[in-house]
Formats: C-alpha cells, structure tokens, sequence
C-alpha cells in the first residue's frame, strides 16, 4: 500500500466546529487555521492545538458547549485570559473561552462585593471600582492581561497577597456549570442546615465530595501543607477547616479547581478599600543571607508587599539599566500603605531606620509619586518576559517556577537553588513574594539541547522534593498544577489523599471531559512542549493583548496582538489562509511599545503585509508620487468640497465608491456620515512658499510636515510654523516625500524604501527636524530599518535629529512665553506613534504650560483611537468600536477641548466627537495662546 497522502485529506475535525456551529450559530465558534494556532498556546511552555474554539456570550453557549463534551466525549478547556504558566488553558478538544462574558453584573460599594462575569480583566476591574475607592485585593503581575475566571480557577494571588490573601480570601459565591448539565452557585453554608443539605442533595457529586471529606478529616488534617500559600491539588484542607468552624465552604473547592470540575460563570467578590497613599522603597543589600531578617524586621510595619529579586536576576535584566548598583546581592521592594496608626511617613522614617542595621549598597529608593513608583514595579511586574531579550536559545523555562518555603529560609532556599544551578551550569532568575516565601524560579534553557534538557527534567524532581523534604514547602503557591506540576501532585501529597483527589474529580467530572491532562494526570510533564516556540522571541505573555486596541473590541485571541505572533510565526502559516487576520491589524505600535520582550508584533505583520501588497493602496500611491497629476486634483476636489461633501452627494460617493474601495478590504468604506477633513484649496507648501527649500529658503532647522499637513486645512502645519517663528526658528520646508507609514501598512516597502532614500538625502543637512505628525516623527526615527552599511549610519544620524514639536518646545526649548490665557479644561490623546517615539509626558508638560489651561488627565489617554491613518476607512465599523472606549473617556474626563498630537488622530476625533469636545493639534493650541492670527 502506498503511504502517499490522499489528495483529499478527511478532515474530520471540522465537524465538532461544524456540529457547534449549528447550535451555537458561526460568530461564536472557530476552527479556522487562524483561529487554532492562536488558541494552541498560553503563557506556558507548551502547545496543543484544539479542534474548535467556542466564545461564549452566555450561560446558554456555555451550557451547550459542556453538555455537547459530555455527549461526544470531546474534551473541553475553558479559558479567560491565556496567561497562565503552566499549560492549564490549552487542550486538545475545545476550547470553550469566556472573554466576551466580561460585564460587572452587581456592585454594591456599601457592602464592599461585585457580582462578575469571568471574562472581565482584572485592571479593567480595578478601574470600575476606582471611583468609588475599592479594588480586589489579589493582584498578580499579570493584572494587564488575565481575567478574573482564570484568576478564580487558578487560586491566583500576588504582590499584594501579603495583605489581602489570595483569591481563595476573597470570594463569597461562584456559579458553576458542571458536568451534569447542572447549574450550582457555590457558597458557604451552615452545616446541618436543611437549606445546604437541599444544595447537596440536588448536586450528587458535591455530596460525595462532601462525604469523603467528612470520612478523611484526619488524613486531609496531616496533609495540610503548613507553608503560608498553597495552590496545589485540590483545596480539600479548605472544606476541613470550613466543617471545624461548622461551614460547608464550597468556593474553596472550586477556587483552584483549574477548569477541571467545572466552567464558571459568575463570581461574587469581595472588594478592598483602595489605599490613599502609598509608598514604595526599593532596597539593595550587599549580602543575601541579610535579606531574610530585613523581612522579619520589616514585617510588623505591616507592609503591603514584599518582593525580591536575587543577584542572578539582577544580571539577567540588566541591573544598570535599572539603576541597581554593581554590588548588590540582592534587592527588595516593600510597599506600604501607613499602618499601626503611623502615618506613611513615619512608616518609611522606621523602614529608614530598619535599614540602616543591614550592610546595604546605597539608601533605600523611596518613592512616593505613583509616577515614580510604578517606575520601580515596572521591571518586577514584567521580569518573566523580561528574560526572554537575555539570550537568543537559552529562555526562561516554567518548570520550577512557584514554590512556597517558610519566610524565614528563603534566604537559605536562595542558596541551595544557586549551588543547584551552578552545578548543573545552567543560568537562573530567582525572585518572588518574600513575605509569603513563595519563590519564582526561572532558569534559561534552550530544551532543544540535549544537556539543557536533561538539567531540566533532573531539576524538576531535585527540586520540588527538596522543597518537600528539606524546607517542609509546597510545590505551588499560586501559579497552578496545569500540565507542569500534574504530574508531582500524587509525589508531593502521597497515594491516600491522592486517590481522594481522583474521586473528587470522577464525581464532578466521570466521563473526564473537562480539562483532562491538568492537575489530575500521570502524563509527563515534558509531554506537548512546544519546542519550536521556545526558540522564538515572544513569552506569550500577553502584555501586548492588554493594549491591542483589535482585541480590545473582539476580546478574542484569534483578533489580538500575542494571536498574530503565532499565527504568522506557525509552520502552516499563509497569507491566504490568514489574511483575515493579517489585515485586521491598524499599526498602532502600542504591542511594541509595551512588550517586555522586545518583540515587534506589528513589523512582523508589515512583513507578511509586503509579501501581498494591496493592488489599489499600490495604484494610489503611484498617482500620488507624480505631484504635477495628484496635487491639481487634490487642490480641485478642496476648491469644490463646500458642493460634494453635503449629505446627497456623499451618499451617492459612498454608493459609487463601494466596488472601488472593496479593492482595498471587504470591509472598507466611505460612510456619508463621515466627518471628512477640509482638503486644502493651497497646499501648506503653496502658502508658505517662502520657506521652501526650492524658494531658496536655508536654515538649520527644518520642518517635516508630511502628506496630511500639506493636504488638509487643518490649522497644524500653519500652527507649527507659526510657533517655531514665535520661538526664533524660520524653519525651512525641505523637499519631501511621504515619510512612508500608510505605505508600508499596505506593504509596498520598495516605495517605502526609495521615499526613506530620498527624505534622508533631503534632511541630511539640517541640524534639526521638526514634526507635527506623530506617524512622520515615528516614521523618519525608524528609518535605520530599511538600511545596511553607509546608508544606514545616514539614517541613524537623521533618525537621531527627529523632533516631534513637542519635544523639540518642552523644558528650556520654549523660548518665548505663551501669554493668551486659554481659560479652558484640556485633556490629551496620547497618539500611538508618538508613544511609540518615546514622546509622551512633553505634550502634557506643555499643555501645562498654557496660562489659564486646566489639564486633566483622562482615562486610557495612553489608548489607540482607532483611526490609525487609513485605517478608519478601511474598517469603519472596527475603527467606530475602538473609538467608543476613547469617547467615553473624553466624556468622563469633562474636558472641553482634547488636545492631541497628531493630524491623523484629529480625523478620527473630530468624526468620533463631532463638536461634542473640540479637538486640536498641540501646536494650534499653543499658537493660539502666542495669540497669533492664523490663515482661516
Ligand atoms: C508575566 C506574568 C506574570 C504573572 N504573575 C503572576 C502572579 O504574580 N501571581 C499569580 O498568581 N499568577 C501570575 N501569573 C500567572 C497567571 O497570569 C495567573 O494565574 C492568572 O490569574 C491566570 O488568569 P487567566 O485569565 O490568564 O487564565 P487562563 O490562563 O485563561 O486560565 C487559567 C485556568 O483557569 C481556567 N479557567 C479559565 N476560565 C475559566 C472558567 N470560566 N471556568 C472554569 N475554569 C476557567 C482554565 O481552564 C485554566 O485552568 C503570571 C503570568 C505571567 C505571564
Ligand atoms: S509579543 Fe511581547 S508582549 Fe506580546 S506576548 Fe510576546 S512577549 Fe508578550
Ligand atoms: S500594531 Fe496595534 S493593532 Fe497591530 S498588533 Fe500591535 S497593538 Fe494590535
């Protein structure tokens, strides 16, 4: 027989995608290629990709989806943010994602709970409860990106867990759908009451459940791990200690669970007061074995977080990159909140004094500025990622990752794991919650050595049993079993409580559909690691999802920024079987300008982009390359826009362009509604003619307005000039080219290249190039890109020049003092590119400086708005669903004017707000407040 494949292979598993779809209907179920790849992965080292992926809108879709499992026998994996570290979201059936279940169904603010759906972000939480001063307590570092279904099923904690407990603390109810096709809302109940006796009898595994923990009390007792922080196994200690105080406290059997008894779908929290004040101090100390009795003596000042980074890690991320001297064997950061009835200043005045007991390498770093102390977090918040841009092969593997010892020998497990590494020759990051002596261990391994994978497979066991044995630790602390610790929970807990385990688990769950190959599973742990990925740059993290502003409205993985890294990364990938997606990206840069990595989603997608240039962006661009051709008609359709751009005319426009513009995307369009910019009846270039560089005009600074300032009567190109002038600069206008953004997200780089060629030949000579665009100014710095040898160190030195207006007038640069009083309420629309720049707190510190301007900053400043140049006709009804987070911010902020530095984004605000705010450039605000008379 030949083993030729069939040319038509059976595609067998499109059918449970299939068979979904009928019932739940398409939107909500994918088993595209896209869709798949994007799900194979979580933040762990493995991958297993799924047949379906459903995303749940209700209680009904979750209902369908678990009761279709049980009868087919297809496993299923629910899953909330994907940013788990041990393997616990991904599976091999279906996926059954809860991201779009992500309301506050019920806040009661007296009473300090909230009724959630799982799906909700824990940051997006945080900033609801905000105005009414609480928050939830646990707080993992990954607060940005994960959800509070995963939190729950994960028992997650954090920095704060020192003050708040983990989540396990801080639950009142959850509601769960299991197996059975029941619905169960697990809370505490009174033992013996008739009314918990009626949940138990209605729910046959929970009375099992509940029996078994009756019957072995005393062995579940001798068990109890005795660290102060345990996720692992089944939390079957919590239901002993709840019937010693005589509670049936099921939400401790359920938080934890990790999608294997069950889906959750709703949660009753309890909430915190959100501190006034805090402070933050950043401790170095020269010797490590000095660090553990620093946490005794800072302990009773009650502080709200204890973290420590050893030597090691240090090393790895770069210590003087983050001001960490040379010498320190460690450092700890401690955050407080005042506290024994001292205020927070007499709180840091002890710590002051704690600290001068020890051999430290400086005085502690005190920040009291939440500016300033986020500042400190952030290399914390961010060191997992952080280690994968140590080294191309050797990243940071999970497989030790979460072990909890006594508080008092963490010092002491520091050293045991430094030896451990050293013998094995393998680098390790060692750093954690030290308060609750729960240590993350991360060594750098390329598993597709030989060696490295030996040391990995040999340090798995050493360790986790040297915790055991020696420290009298837990394996886990708040990060889960997933696939990397199943396989040491039955070592770790013995044979007995093991097999209670199991049947806790066949009561909830007998056909073994829900999450199987988690927490309860012989498989090792080696099995389904991804071993191709673990040789790429991203962490999959999912930092980059947090401020997507696609995932933002699609809350899918398929639609996201960590998705698209995989996806065009995969071995199967093309263009044409992921073209929905590689076309669904807007350019902000936001993924770039927070990965922790140093990965560039959105260039990888420009790339793919390049390889399909868009035949229409390609036939436009050239037109607009012969300015004897583009600029008379250009300047035609200005002189008549007051005749078309009416409500008649643009709707036939919008009908009569619709077969024309769907060669750019099936989805663009020209809405009639749309707020156009005025084009302009004179070029910027044609007024300012004197300043041309073909005028003859010469100086040492120029001005690179770009495409929209010289096309559109926006006011900015004349504020720009007009405020460089009140400052002492003529600025010249020098010859230019498209700076070459909108080009490169249609994928013609050879035009983008040949434009950067001759732009960089043009701004040579200058000292100073001045912008107004935050594309252009983004633009020009990255051209060093597209070049090699000399050309490119003529890039670089250009790229070196670039100055967005704002930058170039903050601090000693405004010269000339505004006068004008602008008695108005200013906010500000951070633009993406121009984060992406580096640019961001110069504008404020501008728009401050405005006499009579009151700044307020709003929420989500920092947060695309959706028009990203073209993108706005390319997908309207996308770039209208982004904009609906950015008004209603501007709403809430109660500015009168949002200030913004970009033309492009006052396209996107001014059709979004339409006069609600009034929208201007920075420059025109600033020309105004010069009180000059600029061209109507
Ligand atoms: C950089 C980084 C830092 C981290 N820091 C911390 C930290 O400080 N503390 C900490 O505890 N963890 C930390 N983690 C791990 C992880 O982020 C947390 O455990 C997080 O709470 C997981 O939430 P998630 O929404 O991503 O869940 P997912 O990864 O999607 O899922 C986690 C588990 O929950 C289950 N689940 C999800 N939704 C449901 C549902 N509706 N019903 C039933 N089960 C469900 C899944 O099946 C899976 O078993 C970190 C991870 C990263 C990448
Ligand atoms: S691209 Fe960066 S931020 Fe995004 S998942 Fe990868 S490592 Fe994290
Ligand atoms: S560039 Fe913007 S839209 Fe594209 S992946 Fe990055 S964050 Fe998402």
């Amino acid at each position: 027989m030949s083993d030729a494949p069939a040319l038509i292979l059976p595609e067998k598993s499109r059918s449970i995608g299939n068979d979904l779809r009928r019932q739940l209907g398409a939107d909500k179920v994918k088993d595209d290629f896209p869709t798949i790849t994007a799900y194979s992965v979580d933040a762990s080292i493995y991958k297993v990709v799924p047949k379906a992926v459903v995303q749940a809108e209700t209680e009904d879709d979750i209902a369908a989806t678990v009761a279709y499992a049980r009868s087919t026998g297809v496993p299923i994996t629910p899953r909330a943010g994907g940013t788990n570290l041990t393997g616990s979201a991904v599976g091999e059936g279906i996926i059954l994602e809860c991201g779009r279940m992500n309301r506050i169904l019920e806040l009661n603010v007296e009473e300090r709970w909230a009724r959630v759906q799982p799906g909700l972000n824990l940051t997006e939480f945080n900033k609801k409860l905000e105005p009414h001063g609480l928050m939830f307590g646990p707080d993992p570092s990954s607060r940005d990106m994960c959800k509070l279904g995963g939190m729950l099923s994960n028992n997650s904690a954090g920095p704060h867990t020192l003050r708040y407990g983990s989540v396990k603390d801080n639950v009142h109810a959850i509601r769960m759908h299991l197996s059975t096709g029941a619905w169960l809302t697990a809370e505490a109940l009174a033992d013996g009451d008739p009314a918990t006796d009626a949940v138990l009898g209605s729910h046959p595994a929970l009375a099992e459940t509940m029996a078994l923990v009756r019957k072995n009390a005393d062995l579940i007792r001798s068990k109890k791990p005795t660290v102060s922080k345990n996720s692992t196994g089944y939390n079957l200690f919590g239901l002993v200690d709840g019937l010693d105080q005589g509670i049936v406290d099921l939400p401790k059997l359920f938080v934890g669970s990790e999608g294997t008894l069950g889906v959750i779908s709703e949660a009753t929290l309890t909430l915190v007061e959100k501190p006034n004040a805090t402070a933050t101090a950043l401790i170095h100390f020269r010797h490590l074995e000095e660090v553990g009795q620093a946490v005794f003596d800072l302990l009773p000042l009650t502080p709200m977080a204890l973290e420590v980074m050893d030597a090691n890690t240090l090393d790895l991320i770069n210590r003087s990159a983050h001001g960490v001297p040379a010498d320190a064997a460690a450092t700890l950061l401690a955050e407080f909140d005042g506290g024994l009835g001292l205020s927070i200043a007499e709180i840091l005045d002890r710590v002051k004094g704690i600290c001068r007991k020890y051999r430290l390498c400086q005085a502690p770093t005190i920040a009291v500025e939440k500016e300033h102390q986020e500042q400190l977090w952030k290399a914390r918040n961010a060191l997992y990622p952080t280690l994968y841009r140590y080294d191309a092969k050797k990243k940071p593997i999970n497989y030790v990752d979460d072990v909890v010892v006594p508080a008092d020998r963490i010092a002491e497990l520091v050293q045991y794991l430094s030896a451990f590494f050293k013998g094995q020759d393998v680098n390790v990051a060692i750093f954690g919650h030290i308060g609750n002596g729960n240590a993350h261990i991360v060594p750098l391994l390329d598993v597709n050595d030989k060696h490295d994978f030996e040391a990995m497979v040999a340090g798995y066991h050493e360790i986790h049993q040297t915790v055991i044995t020696r420290f009298g630790g837990s394996i886990c602390g708040e990060h889960g079993d997933g696939r990397v610790r199943a396989e040491f929970v039955r070592k770790y807990f013995g044979e007995e409580l093991y097999a209670l385990f199991t049947q806790v688990k066949s009561a909830f769950d007998p056909v073994r559909v829900l999450n199987p190959g988690v927490k309860i599973s012989d498989t090792p742990f080696t099995e389904h690691i991804d071993y191709v990925r673990l040789s790429k740059p991203c962490a999959t993290c999912g930092k980059c999802n947090s401020v997507c502003p696609v995932f933002d409205v699609f809350q899918t993985e398929d639609m996201s920024s960590r998705g698209w890294f995989e996806i065009v990364t995969a071995p199967g990938y093309e263009y044409l079987n992921s073209k929905r997606v590689v076309e669904a990206c807007v350019n902000c840069k936001s993924c770039r300008t927070v990965c922790p990595a140093g990965v560039d989603v959105s260039d990888l997608i420009m790339q793919k982009r390049a390889e399909h240039p868009n035949k229409l962006a390609g036939a436009l661009f050239a037109l607009q390359g012969q300015p004897w051709l583009f600029e008379p008609f250009l300047k035609l359709m200005g002189r008549t826009q007051g005749l078309w751009d009416r409500p008649l005319p643009r709707k036939v426009l919008e009908q009569a362009l619709v077969p024309f513009l769907h060669q750019l995307a099936s989805t663009a369009r020209l809405p009639a509604d749309m707020v156009l910019p005025r084009l302009a009846s004179r070029l910027l270039r044609e007024r300012y003619a004197e300043l041309t560089e073909e005028q003859g005009h010469r100086g040492a600074v120029a001005y690179f307005h770009g495409c929209a300032a010289n096309y559109f009567q926006d006011g900015v190109g004349d504020a720009v000039i007009a405020v460089l002038r009140k400052n002492g600069i003529d600025p010249v206008l020098p010859r230019q080219r498209c700076s070459g953004t909108p080009i490169e997200t249609y994928g013609h780089v050879g035009r983008v290249k040949d434009y950067a060629r001759f732009n960089v030949e043009s701004l040579s000579r200058y000292d100073t190039i001045v912008t107004g665009c935050a594309s252009c100014t983004l633009s020009l710095k990255d051209y060093p890109k597209w070049f090699q040898g000399e050309e490119r160190s003529k890039a670089e030195a250009v790229a070196g020049k670039v100055r967005h207006i704002s930058e170039m007038l903050a601090g000693e640069g405004l010269k000339a003092a505004p006068t004008k009083p602008c008695r108005k309420t200013v906010t500000y629309h951070s633009s993406c590119h121009l984060r992406a720049a580096g640019v961001s707190k110069q504008p404020r510190d501008l728009l401050k400086r405005i006499p009579g301007v009151t700044f307020v900053e709003m929420r989500d400043a920092d947060r695309c708005a959706g028009g990203a140049g073209t993108f706005i006709v390319k997908d309207y009804e996308t770039s209208q669903k982004i904009f609906a987070r950015k008004r209603a911010a501007i709403r809430d902020s109660g500015a009168q004017v949002v200030a913004t530095s970009c033309p492009a984004c006052m396209i996107q605000l001014k059709n979004g707000l339409r006069g609600e705010v009034d929208v201007r450039h920075i420059a025109e605000l600033l020309s105004e407040a010069y009180g000059t008379d600029l061209p109507a």
